[in-house]
């Protein structure tokens, strides 16, 4: 994910809340810092040396509940997870997107 960079980030819709949204920002790619503690099995160690979360073949982050659509590790969740703007110009767009390309709302 491309953090805190997109221009309406200080813009925050107040209407969008992660307890009414179906996680579309878990199915962007998390790119992984030296900071960040996380089980091996859920990362991807990239050949160019750049480790990201795995992603499940429903497109979304290996890590996510999807009873809950809530973060399974979110007390250890990825630096980059902790800087998304809620309801911010990123996250707008990408709920926009999602909207758009009419993605099943929930795994069955
Ligand atoms: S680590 Fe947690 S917050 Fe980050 S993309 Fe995965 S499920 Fe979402």
């Amino acid at each position: 994910m491309a953090l805190n960079i997109h221009p309406d980030d200080s813009k925050l819709d107040p209407t969008v809340s992660c307890s009414n949204c179906e996680a579309v920002c878990c199915r962007l790619t998390v790119v992984l810092d030296a900071s960040d503690q996380i089980s091996d099995e859920l990362v991807v160690h990239g050949a160019n040396g750049v480790d990201v979360m795995a992603h499940a073949a429903d497109g979304w982050c290996i890590a996510l509940d999807r009873t809950t659509m809530g973060c399974s590790i979110y007390a250890q969740r990825p630096r980059v997870c902790r800087r998304f703007a809620m309801g911010g110009g990123y996250c707008r767009l990408e709920r926009q997107k999602f909207s758009d390309a009419r993605i099943p709302l929930r795994v069955a």
